[in-house]
């Protein structure tokens, strides 16, 4: 086969403690699966079914390295989520059978241009110039289960040149993680190479040229994101 230019190279995120890398088919993302930042966004926290909005592949951006402050917003917002990996492709599975699908976790940065994510929600549009812009989903080394299980509670804290932002527990997602893979997979099939951003706590906020943006997730390590001049 011979294409009529090149095609872009595969995007892909680390591995811990290995020099093989991981490649990224999709990345889903799931809204408001923390009750205080569901409130905080100026909405009920409920058990309605979970909602997925989708960044690009090549989104991706590894942990230490510098993120320009993007265009066309003035709200540039850092979202501390915990990632799962997806190793195995199924369709239909049983909440009893999901976690059989991971390959690992992650600690993840869904970046998010808020101004123009609260406009499109009030004007019923698309999140896409919000959320699904160039270098927007910062994603730390995988940690396979192999190597730290399937994580149900810990901390999950972000901090901005030093100061805490978000601190929370993963015991306070809404949605558990098998509970999403579950729910996604009776609406597409799920693939190897698929991420789920699985939600943020409360505490978002705004990001400055020059701030530095670390979050750590407890048994994930820590993940840190220099902020650079606009592009
Ligand atoms: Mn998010």
């Amino acid at each position: 086969m011979s294409f009529v230019f090149d095609p872009q190279p595969q995007p892909s995120i680390a591995v811990a403690q290995s020099d093989k890398r991981l490649p990224v088919r999709r990345i889903f993302c799931v809204g408001r699966n923390y009750a205080a930042h569901a409130r905080e966004m100026g909405k009920d926290p409920d058990r309605d079914p979970p909602f997925f909005f989708t960044k690009p592949a090549d989104a991706v951006v590894d942990s230490g390295e510098t993120v320009a402050y993007p265009p066309d917003t003035g709200n540039f917002h850092f979202e501390a989520e915990l990632v799962v990996v997806i190793g195995l492709p199924g369709r239909d599975i049983p909440e009893s059978d999901a976690l059989s699908h991971v390959w690992g976790y992650a600690v993840g940065n869904d970046l998010t241009r808020r101004d123009l994510q609260l406009k499109a929600r009030e004007q019923g549009r698309p999140w896409d110039c919000g959320k699904a812009f160039d270098r927007s989903a910062v994603i730390g080394p995988v940690h396979p289960v192999s190597k730290v299980g399937h994580p149900k509670t810990g901390s999950i804290r972000l901090e901005v040149n030093g100061q805490v932002k978000q601190d929370a527990d993963l015991a306070e997602l809404i949605w558990s993680v098998p509970e999403i893979i579950s729910i996604l997979s009776q609406s597409m099939q799920i693939q190897p190479g698929d991420l789920i951003m699985t939600g943020t706590p409360a505490g978002v906020g705004a990001l400055a040229e020059g701030d530095i943006c670390r979050i750590e997730i407890a048994g994930l390590g820590t993940i840190e994101t220099p902020i650079g001049p606009r592009a």
